[in-house]
């Protein structure tokens, strides 16, 4: 599996399923290699993780590029870990990331690979380069490497050392990788132009020296490629024709050409993409290990974080996601989109799959005086008006019930609909319900409510053909499942949270009131044994998915979104400075 795999023999071209996704410019230029013959008509793409975090909301793009663009051109898609950089790296995070990827839908079959697979080879491929007069030992610290550069505007300075013989050069890079020479203190440049207008081309870093352990190679090497050095290469050796990356790697397209030019090998095509950000959320693993770090967050799975991780515990499904990906399209510019987006796409897909329930978040207790006491109910429930098959379910009615206390008021006013003292609704799915008065405690707080219901309206219509102008949800006290839910709002408050004030820091803009925990919400029995991961709408409320923390009869859950645009809300509060 881990083995260097050349090119494969070449595959058939096939017609692309015109109807598929929206076109796009990488999709163009595929085609078009498709009609010049360039890679034998063969795509074969990587999804390239560094596994120094958990994947997030940015990376779904590319994994859906990568992968939906090989899928639909009958192509091949690597899952390759660009672990070059021991210091950061850790198992946890391979293991993570192989989950996530299977998670939105994509399977890499046998073509798991990581960089270290290939240290042996980038290891000849430098000492080729040095026997070649292409590469050089160089003795300066990286602060004098730095300096030598120059700027945009000014030329660099060619290293003192930049002209060792080949043989001394031989020599010191054996000596580097035998581990003679501290960290930091020698380095492999390749011998390229300290002129070019291009920085990256000014004798960049090939190797450094760095006694660390690496997670899959352990101590067996004190030298490690850079990702400029190590990454072309590995595409080349895994037989990839279009590697796409972010804009970031335009600037370095030139040197990932070079490499591959200067050793003569197979080479792919590097493509750059724009780079997904969107407003009020941080898609920066350095920043999100830092909210982790600092328990800013539960973790990288909270269900606030942009982690896929943290996204699919909050309730977000892959199809959602694969469906935002795919809207959204690729540029070569970029921008921010708007996280009502990724929202709407949440919403859609939840529609359609998610069963309606009644829950009480905010309980207001509700005595029915004209109902018998001890009777009980079964209502019949639809559990998904867009999806016949999901059929219906028995709730159950009885004298005393919960309703959400912003259904009742005291004093309501003009355009309130909901229950008030002489106000008649619909209970969904039981009866017409009107309110003969409330019950205060000595503070003035209304405790229970005091109703009559009319039991000609069974089913929730009125045979003198009244009407009422709202229905509301209620959950049946004896039978309700105490439940706790954890509402979220954006973690950060401001719509670019990575714009600081000086001498502050991201984390100035998170949002304080990012979460709020309700414990003794009550839902409808049928809730009772929710598992995690389990989805349902909450009629009138929102979509919520049960959390892993939930227990037997103890069900935790988490609000995924709202039922409607909580965005304008934000905004405007926003803009209110609130
Ligand atoms: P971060 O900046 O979050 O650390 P990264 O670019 O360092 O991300 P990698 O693990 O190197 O993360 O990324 C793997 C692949 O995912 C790369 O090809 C990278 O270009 C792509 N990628 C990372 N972030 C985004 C994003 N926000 N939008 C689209 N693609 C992304
Ligand atoms: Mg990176």
């Amino acid at each position: 599996m881990n083995e260097n795999k050349p090119a494969g023999p070449p595959e058939p071209a096939v017609e692309p399923t015109a109807a598929a996704s929206p076109s796009n410019f990488i999709r163009d230029i595929i085609l078009d290699d498709q009609k010049t013959g360039k890679f034998q008509g063969r795509v074969h793409t990587r999804f390239p993780p560094e596994p120094n975090g958990y994947l997030h909301i940015g990376h779904a793009k590319s994994i859906c590029l990568n992968f939906g663009l090989a899928k639909e051109f009958a192509g091949k898609t690597n899952l390759r870990f660009d672990d070059t950089n021991p210091e950061k790296e850790e198992t946890e995070y391979v293991e993570s990331i192989k989950d996530t990827v299977r998670w939105l839908g994509f399977d890499w079959e046998d073509r798991l690979f990581y960089a270290s697979d290939y240290f042996d080879q980038l290891y000849e491929w430098a000492v080729q380069m040095i026997q070649e007069g292409k590469a050089y030992v160089c003795d300066l610290s990286a602060e004098e490497v730095r300096q030598y550069r120059g700027t945009l505007t000014e030329p660099g300075k060619a290293s003192p050392y930049r002209d060792r013989s080949t043989g001394e050069n031989l020599e010191l890079f054996e000596r580097m990788r035998a581990g003679e020479f501290p960290d930091g203190s020698r380095t492999l440049r390749a011998k390229i132009d300290m002129a070019s207008k291009n920085l990256n081309l000014r004798d960049p870093v090939m190797y450094r020296i760095l006694h660390a352990e690496h997670h899959r190679t352990g101590g067996k090497w004190c030298i490690y490629p850079m990702y400029d050095f190590a990454h072309g290469q590995s595409d080349s050796i895994e037989g990839i024709t279009h590697s796409i990356c972010t804009l970031e790697f335009e600037d370095h397209r030139p040197l990932y050409d070079w490499y591959i030019e200067a050793l003569g090998i197979y080479h792919p095509q590097q493509i750059e993409f724009d780079r997904l950000n969107l407003t009020y959320t941080l898609l920066s693993k350095r920043k999100l290990l830092q909210l982790v770090q600092e328990n800013r967050v539960r973790g990288w799975d909270d269900p606030r974080m942009p982690t896929l991780s943290g996204i699919r515990r909050r309730g977000y499904t892959p199809e959602a996601i694969r469906n935002f990906c795919s809207s959204i399209g690729v540029s070569k510019t970029n921008g921010i989109l708007e996280l009502g987006l990724l929202e709407h796409f949440v919403r859609e897909d939840l529609n359609r799959r998610a069963l309606r329930v009644m829950a009480v978040l905010r309980p207001l207790k509700v005595v029915i005086d004209n109902y018998p006491d001890g009777q009980v109910e079964e209502m019949e429930a639809v559990n998904n008006p867009e999806d016949a098959s999901a059929g219906t379910r028995k709730v159950p009615f009885s004298k005393v019930l919960y309703i959400e206390q912003e259904d009742f008021r005291e004093d309501p006013p003009k355009q309130y609909f909901r229950l008030s003292p002489g106000k008649e609704v619909r209970f969904r799915y039981a009866y017409f319900v009107k309110c003969t008065h409330a019950v205060k405690d000595e503070h003035g707080n209304v405790t229970e409510i005091h109703c009559t219901y009319d039991p000609a309206t069974k089913g929730g219509n009125a045979p003198d053909g009244r009407k009422v102008k709202s229905t509301i949800h209620w959950v049946s006290a004896q039978h309700a499942v105490d439940a706790e839910v954890r509402l979220y709002e954006t973690l950060f408050r401001t719509a670019d949270p990575g714009k600081v004030a000086e001498g502050g820091d991201f984390t100035d803009n998170l949002n304080p009131s990012s979460l709020e925990v309700l414990t003794g919400c009550k839902l409808e029995p049928s809730l009772a044994n929710a598992k995690a991961g389990d989805k349902y709408q909450f009629e009138r409320l929102g979509y919520f998915c049960a959390d892993p923390d939930s227990s037997p009869g103890k069900p935790v859950f988490n609000r995924t979104v709202a039922l409607r645009d909580t965005w304008a809300k934000i905004e405007k509060r926003e803009k209110d400075g609130k």
